[in-house]
């Protein structure tokens, strides 16, 4: 881990530190305690994992860092500064895209930013913030569509846009929560080039959730297996594979050495 860098006005990437965070949700008198005792430190510009079964608390550790979720224990920080609520330093992405379909590729990705101007009462026009969009635009690769509608976008670029209208506020980690689940296996391959070519770019922290382990060895530095009762993290395993990596590297034998050591722990 390198030096912690302040978060501030920049897309520096942020140290997280998880510190024995639990969450248990009661409806209909009925207890689930989603996550327990959980800890965990991402280093600034890291990539983790977070890999386990459905219904381990992946999502539900994601909110919690997202701060659109209290814990009931424990705490989150992220560059040093207690998570309190949802904040622009923390970048969201999901299974759906969720842009708006009435809006343009560029005005999706300035409406988060324009919201937040607009909170603060200036309402002048912004070229800068324009100028901004259209560079984060041009380096997802979709200059060409910044005024074309959702439904003129393939899946792939719906992704990429998304992508786009979450780094424009300049975060300093990016929480995934399955975010390449739906998409055809071609699709789904080109998008994780692109991630992480992206990744390279901005150097921005980012915690990934799959179920996916072959999709946890190909972009993670590191797997943080989830799962146990009460769910937790129950090993965390290091990839040690060099970079770039590629889909075609998913054969060899330093590949599948890995995978077999995270279906044993995921098994376990
Ligand atoms: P994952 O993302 O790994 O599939 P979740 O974090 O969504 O798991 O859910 C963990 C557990 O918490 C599950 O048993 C789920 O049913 C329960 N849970 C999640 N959100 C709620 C909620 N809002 N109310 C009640 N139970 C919930
Ligand atoms: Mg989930």
């Amino acid at each position: 881990a390198g030096p912690e860098q302040p978060a501030a006005g920049g897309s520096r990437a942020a140290h997280v530190v998880i510190d024995s965070v639990g969450k248990t949700f009661r409806r209909a008198g009925r207890r689930t305690v989603a996550i327990s005792g959980l800890s965990l430190q991402v280093a600034p510009g890291e990539l983790v994992c977070l890999l386990g079964p459905s219904g381990c608390g992946k999502s539900t550790l994601l909110r919690i860092v997202a701060g659109a979720l209290a814990a009931d224990q424990g705490s989150v920080t992220v560059g040093g500064r207690p998570v309190t609520g949802p904040a622009p330093d923390r970048g969201m992405l999901f299974q759906s895209p969720m842009l708006f379909p009435w809006l343009t590729t560029r005005k999706n990705v300035l409406f988060g930013p324009k919201a937040q101007r607009a909170a603060g009462a200036d309402q002048r026009d912004d070229p800068e913030l324009d100028a901004e969009a259209d560079a984060i635009l041009a380096t997802v690769g979709l200059a060409q569509f910044s005024d074309a509608f959702p439904h003129e976008l393939s899946g792939g670029m719906q992704h990429r846009a998304a992508f786009a209208r979450a780094m424009v506020t300049r975060p300093s980690v990016l929480l995934m929560d399955e975010p390449f689940g739906a998409l055809d296996a071609i699709t789904r391959v080109r998008m994780h080039e692109f991630l992480l070519t992206m990744w390279e770019q901005y150097r921005i922290t980012i915690i990934f959730v799959t179920h996916d382990i072959e999709e946890a060895v190909l972009i993670g530095d590191r797997v943080a297996v989830m799962g146990g009762r009460p769910p937790g993290i129950k090993e965390i395993i290091d990839v040690p594979l060099g970079r770039p990596r590629h889909a075609l590297d998913v054969d060899t034998e330093e590949f599948l050495a890995v995978k077999r050591r995270i279906r044993a722990s995921l098994l376990a």
